[in-house]
Formats: C-alpha cells, structure tokens, sequence
C-alpha cells in the first residue's frame, strides 16, 4: 500500500512509519516539525514539511490510505490554550477529510486516546461505555471520532480509530523525546539518568490499591503493529473503534518499582498533591480488537521501561 502518515516525525508515528516500510509499504511522511523531529522519520519513507492542512498538495489518487497522528497531545496546554486544539486538531482533521474526500482516498486510521472516556465508571472501559471528556485535548479527539463516524456513514469512508491509553517504551532508534517531558515512565528515567534527583509522585489519596493513579501501559511496538491491521481491516462505510491497552493497570509506585528493577537505581521519590485532571484509573478492555484483528500485546511494563531506559541512554 501507499499511506500519508501525518505526524510520522512524533513518537508513534514514527514507529508506525518504520513498521510499514518494513512490511514493504510505500511510506510518505506529512510533519511540521511543530513537536515531531526530522531526524525521527525513517530512512526510506518520504518526507513532506507542512501542516495537516496542506495535505492537498500531496495527496492524490495514488495514495491508499491515511494515517493520521499529527495533533496536539498535551492535557495541561489544552486546558490554557483550547483554541489551539481545536483548530489543530479538530479544523486540521476536518481538512484532512475534505481533501482526501476529493481526491477519493477512502481509508483512515485516526489516533484516538483515552481521555474520551473521561472518569469512567467503570473500568476496564470498553468502546461503547460513555465518553465524558474532561478536557480540551480529549473533547477536540472525540469530537473528530464524531466527524469520522459521520463521513464513514455519509461519504463511505473506511475509518478506524485506535484510542491509546498510555504508551511507552521504544522501537530501534525511536523513542519518546518530549519537551517538556509530562509523561510518567521518561520522567521517572532522568533519575537513574542523573539529571533528576527524585521522582514526584502527583497525588497518593486515590481510591486505588496504594492510593496513586492506574494506568495500562502498551509498549508502542505493539501499539504500532495494531495500526497496520488497522489500515488492512478497514471496511468502507464503516467507523470503528478500537481501545488500544494491555488490559492490565499498574499504579505511580508499582511504575517507578518497574523502573528501580530495570536500572538498579533505588529512584528516590517525593509525594506530591494531585495533578489537575488525572482521572483515578484507566485501564482498556481489548477485547474488541482482540476478536476482529487478533491484535494482543505481547511486550510488558518492564520491557517497556527496558526499552524508554535503552533510548534514554543511547540519546545522552
Ligand atoms: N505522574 C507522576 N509523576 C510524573 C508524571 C506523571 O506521578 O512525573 C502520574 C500522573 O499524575 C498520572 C500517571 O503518572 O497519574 C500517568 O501520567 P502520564 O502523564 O504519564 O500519562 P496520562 O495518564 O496523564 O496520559
């Protein structure tokens, strides 16, 4: 096949990127750099410098399918800066589908996430459980989830969106390179690193097991890999979505005893109060997308931090 990967200059896109050209793919590369880095896209893949906006000037006819990633991600930012993520995200994605309607590419993969979900009531959380997003960056991804149900259904769009829960780890040279780091496994990396000296932990009075927040962590090799079946499985006229975690969550504190394992470093660490905004727990059903794609995690949470310490390392 011959994809549009936007965003394939991030974290997961390129992954993503990476495991089409090795399945044999022809691979184009949509990135503006804004968060995404150059030198992330993978040898072999094409590389186009712009917004998701100007996806017009490369997609036509001959392209198979999109793979969209290319968003703003940050949950504290969307909360100061919404209008930010409604424009990028959701008139971004908007566009997107406008030009790929006329140019009659039918096939989308859509990264979704979690933060749909809210606070769920329940958890594991399955697909068709309520979405009460309590955030702009998680209102602005299910807000397109809606727009890619409606063109599936009016316009005979192919789409599958994939809704992340937390993932970590690395594939070859690509890992997470975020600035500022927000996220729980890099951050507490740069102890052992020795660029930190201990770890906060954001809130220990939840109704949990040891009082922090669970979550499910996915390596993104796996994550990755559920893509391709995606972009495969798509059928037109339909919009399906699927959760994409391990089905297992682990607390702040079972994270950073993963990471003290792996490194051998005792990882000092401080409590702090609560981080606006993390919900208690979130921790996907797979079900779904076990049944129709086949598709199960196979790498756990120290592999995961095994792999984010390697790239850490490798990056100094
Ligand atoms: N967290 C923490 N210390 C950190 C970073 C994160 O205690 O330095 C907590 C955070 O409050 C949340 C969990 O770790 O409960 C996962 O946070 P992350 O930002 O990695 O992912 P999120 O679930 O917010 O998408």
């Amino acid at each position: 096949m011959k994809p549009l990967v936007t965003g394939g200059a991030g974290y997961i896109g390129a992954v993503v990127a990476c495991q089409l050209l090795e399945a044999g793919h022809e691979v184009i590369v949509l990135d503006d750099l804004s968060t995404g880095h150059r030198d992330n896209v993978p040898d072999g893949a094409r590389f186009v410098e712009g917004r998701v906006q100007r996806a017009g000037e490369v997609l036509d006819r001959s392209f198979d399918g999109v793979l969209h990633f290319a968003a703003k991600s940050l949950v504290a930012e969307s909360v100061k800066r919404p209008e930010v993520y409604w424009d990028n995200n959701v008139v971004g994605t908007l566009d997107l589908l406008t030009v790929m309607r006329a140019v009659g590419v039918r096939r989308l993969v859509f990264s979704s996430t979690a933060a749909t979900y809210g606070q769920p009531e329940r958890t594991p959380i399955r697909e068709d459980d309520p979405n009460a997003p309590i955030n702009p960056y998680g209102q602005s991804k299910l807000a397109v989830d809606m727009a890619i149900t409606g063109e599936a259904h009016a316009h005979g769009l192919a789409g599958v969106s994939l809704r992340y829960f937390n993932v970590g780890g690395a594939y070859g040279r690509h890992g997470e390179r975020h600035n500022p780091e927000t996220h729980l496994i890099p951050n507490v990396l740069l102890v052992p690193a020795g660029r930190r000296e201990a770890v906060e932990i954001f809130g220990t009075d939840y109704p949990t097991r040891d009082g922090t927040c669970v979550r499910d962590y996915v390596h993104v090799t796996d994550l990755a890999r559920a893509h391709l079946l995606a972009l495969e499985a798509a059928e037109p006229g339909r919009h399906i979505i699927y959760n994409l975690g391990s089905g297992a969550g682990f607390t702040v504190r079972e994270v950073v005893g993963s990471c003290r394992r792996v490194t051998g470093h005792p990882v000092p660490a401080v409590d702090q109060p609560r981080r606006p905004g993390d919900p208690p727990s979130l921790v996907a059903s797979h079900h779904r997308i076990r049944e129709d794609l086949g598709w199960r995690p196979e790498l756990d949470l120290d592999r995961i931090v095994a792999d984010a310490w390697r790239f850490l390392q490798a990056a100094r």
